[in-house]
């Protein structure tokens, strides 16, 4: 064994524990974890040493809900694989999972492995959701296509009509082919019925600019759909995992099922559990526009209480980089608004700050959510979110008492805006590992090269809970 690196002093956090442990890394992976200040083996001595002296070092967070360079309608998001995982990297996230979603008339398959030859300009490795829109004769040989490629997770949407909306037997038929290939569909549920009433009488009353975005957009509508496809997934006993969950009703009829049997699984998304809608109230209010809406105080808190007790699975970011002038773009009318907030960046240091420095959340369990639970639902674990022998060495080390400021400026997103503007934060990565190497350090990028690989997953672990 000839290690090549060795963080030491550190305080290593994986989900089932933590402690002073120093870890050692050969050829990109983990190769042991030992005790503080064990001598590594013989012919080890030219090996990089990173002092993690009172530093918490844990595995590089997964995303697993991050649109790169999204075409929607009239607008594109506004980064590419290198400036995702640059910004990615700057705030602790090693992995991201992107979207392959496919406009009006093209393959699923297709957008797929497009999408999937651009990993390579990433300055760390992702993974990849297909999308179905509308069943066809094809689908099915489509999608098992790209299982065999490696590509497991299909995203559906229960809403915007003529863009991505499948029809609830799009969706059955495509849970249950899932299902049959050890994959699982991972669904943004609003009903759209009800997402059209909500913005018909909001324009009627002259509300249907950003400023009142809540009205547009009802808990009700999210609900609804979430137990429609619950019961879709309880009648093919397939697994089901809902992306950005807003409310706490959504996410008790999901642990609900998932009492019954079902393998249904809870995302939240840091925008929701940390910011409320009194920002529609503000000066500009478009910052903040995306679907589902920021909620109530009192639901934001009542959110972030799922994240203590295991019912929220997964935290994600949703991020989708559109800067102030697309945001500006139709400020009068929500629905032909881009909607999306960046948030690659600031999803772990956000919720760092506000839920285990503020609210006592363990450091063990902040692990689970943003690293290890993401990479076992999409079939990437133990490669990516655990610090384990074998896996990626993709590490993020942390400074837990370091306070700064959010402030566009010092992100590194391909925006002009950060919708935390302002915040005060404490705790951030300070060096950022990928597969061995230093690319972070001391918050700054000491290595550009582009190394990403796309990440082929296995079968999604259904075992989580
Ligand atoms: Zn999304």
């Amino acid at each position: 064994m000839t290690i090549e690196l060795i963080v030491r002093g550190g305080t290593v956090v994986e989900p089932t524990w933590q402690g002073p442990a120093d870890l050692f890394v050969e050829e990109g992976r983990v190769a042991a974890i030992v005790a503080p200040g064990a001598a590594a083996p013989a012919g080890s001595e030219n090996a990089r040493v990173i002092d993690a002296t009172g530093r918490l070092v844990m595995p590089g967070g997964v995303d697993p809900h991050c649109h790169v360079g999204y075409a929607s309608g009239e607008f594109t998001s506004l980064d590419d694989y290198r400036g995702c995982t640059l910004a990615a990297l700057h705030g602790g996230t090693t992995t991201i999972v992107d979207f392959a979603i496919p406009s009006p008339g093209q393959r699923p398959l297709d957008v797929a492995r497009a999408q999937r030859a651009k990993a390579s300009e990433g300055l760390c490795d992702s993974a990849l959701h297909a999308s179905v829109v509308a069943w066809d004769d094809s689908t099915e040989e489509q999608l098992r296509t790209l299982a065999s490629e490696g590509i497991v997770t299909v995203k559906m949407f229960t809403t915007y009509r003529g863009e991505t909306m499948a029809d609830d037997d799009t969706i059955l038929r495509t849970m249950q082919t899932l299902a049959d290939i050890g994959g699982m569909v991972v669904i943004h549920c609003e009903a759209n019925h009800i997402i059209e009433e909500d913005q018909r009488r909001a324009q009627v009353r002259g509300e249907i600019d950003a400023g009142h975005m809540s009205g547009t957009r009802s808990a009700l509508a999210e609900t609804a759909a979430v137990a429609e496809v619950l019961a879709i997934a309880e009648r093919l006993g397939s697994p089901i995992y809902f992306v950005h969950q807003s409310t706490p009703a959504a996410i008790e009829l999901v642990s609900a099922a998932r009492r019954r049997g079902i393998p249904a699984y809870s995302e939240g998304v840091a925008h929701h559990l940390v910011l409320d809608d009194g920002k529609y109230a503000g000066p500009e209010p478009e910052r903040y526009v995306c679907c589902p809406p920021l909620r109530d105080r009192e639901t934001v808190d009542a959110l972030g209480g799922y994240l203590f007790n295991g019912e929220i699975t997964t935290l994600a970011s949703d991020h989708c980089c559109y800067d102030l002038a697309q945001k500006r773009e139709h400020p009068h009318d929500v629905r032909s608004m881009p909607n999306g907030l960046p948030g690659v960046e600031t999803r772990l240091p956000v919720v760092f700050s506000e839920y285990v420095v503020g609210k006592g959340l363990s450091p063990q369990r902040f692990v689970e959510l943003s690293a290890a639970n993401p990479a076992r639902v999409n079939g990437l674990y133990p490669r990516k979110g655990a610090l384990q022998p074998g896996s990626d060495a993709d590490i993020a080390i942390w400074d837990a008492k370091a306070v700064w400021t959010i402030g566009s400026g010092g992100l590194h997103m391909a925006t002009d805006y950060s919708p935390y503007e302002g915040m005060e934060i404490t705790g951030r990565p300070t060096t950022v590992i990928v597969r061995g190497r230093v690319v972070i350090e001391g918050g700054e990028l000491v290595d550009g090269t582009p190394r990403g690989r796309h990440l082929p997953a296995g079968a999604v672990d259904l075992t989580v809970f």
